[in-house]
């Protein structure tokens, strides 16, 4: 199996939390950081790493499968133009995955939890969630195991994108360079990701590139600072709660669903869909607020 980056990068991740910590001003540090909510964040991040264990093998065997069995191509990972073309194409996936995450509940009971954080700062960027695995995330991957990638390159790949989203989860960072903000995603343009803001709302789902979201129409550029969060918060801190908050709503909502066609809604429709109007999607809000 491909070698696991993620568990290496722990001491760095743990180094770097402090020192975002430490080298901010006594009133930045109040702003940005809340010590039982960087727990929390830390908290889910051992759990996603924890459930992978169990779930990477999974998703290794089933690209697996289909690159010794229906690959159109070999795409010979000795070539270095292999690895490029494979981050275009990793980065490439995770937009749209990331994009349905926001606009599919299914997915979005899973991707929720990173967005649950009042605050944004580096342990942010580990508060993951523990069963995207699980509930299929990795289909917005399954094109490149038929086109040819090793799923070697396949998973090396989300877990580069994975350590490069790390750094960009801080106030510390106001702009960069002017072509680097055009090109990649930076802290300014994922700030917007996680704000509650209706304004921000379904923008900048970018991993690596900000440019798919230039090109498709996404891009919301960083005015003032956004308030982070979701739209209704949830108020906890234990990471259990977290992890499964949405998942929980999910199953009451279908307990009381009534028709199919209801049942079929909670699950698919956009987060915050409802029968009767009674809880707003991020369009319809958008739409009341003039926005779009
Ligand atoms: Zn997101
Ligand atoms: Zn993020």
């Amino acid at each position: 199996m491909e070698p696991n980056l993620i568990i290496y990068a722990i001491p760095f991740f743990v180094v770097t939390v402090i020192l975002e910590a430490v080298l901010i001003t006594r009133e930045q540090r109040e702003r940005w950081i809340e010590a039982k909510d960087s727990y929390t964040s830390i908290a889910l991040g051992l759990g996603n790493v924890f459930t992978g264990l169990f779930t990477k093998a999974l998703i290794f065997g089933i690209y697996t499968f289909l690159y010794e069995n229906f690959r159109f191509f070999t795409l010979d990972t000795s070539q270095w133009w292999v690895w490029v073309l494979a981050f275009f194409a990793d980065d490439f996936s995770y937009y749209w995955f990331h994009r349905e995450a926001h606009l599919i509940r299914w997915f979005w009971a899973s991707h929720k939890v990173h967005h649950s954080s009042e605050k944004y700062n580096l342990a942010t960027a580990l508060r993951q969630t523990w069963t995207g695995n699980a509930s299929g995330s990795f289909v917005f991957y399954l094109w490149m195991p038929f086109v040819g990638f090793n799923p070697i390159v396949i998973l090396t790949m989300q877990q580069i994108s994975l350590l490069y989203q790390y750094w960009i989860h801080t106030e510390a960072i106001n702009k960069m360079w002017r072509p680097f903000e055009y090109i990649f995603n930076t802290p300014s343009h994922h700030r917007v990701h996680h704000g509650s803001d209706i304004k921000y709302l379904d923008a900048n789902y970018a991993g690596i590139l900000i440019i798919w979201d230039r090109m498709f129409g996404t891009f919301v550029e960083e005015k003032e600072r956004p308030t982070y969060g979701l739209v209704s918060n949830l108020n906890s801190y234990n990471p259990i709660k977290i992890a499964f908050s949405e998942w929980v709503d999910m199953a009451k909502d279908l307990a009381n669903a009534g028709s199919l066609k209801n049942a079929f809604k909670y699950i698919f429709a956009p987060p915050g869909w409802s029968p009767d109007g009674s809880r707003k999607t991020s369009e319809e809000l958008k739409k009341e607020a003039g926005i779009k």
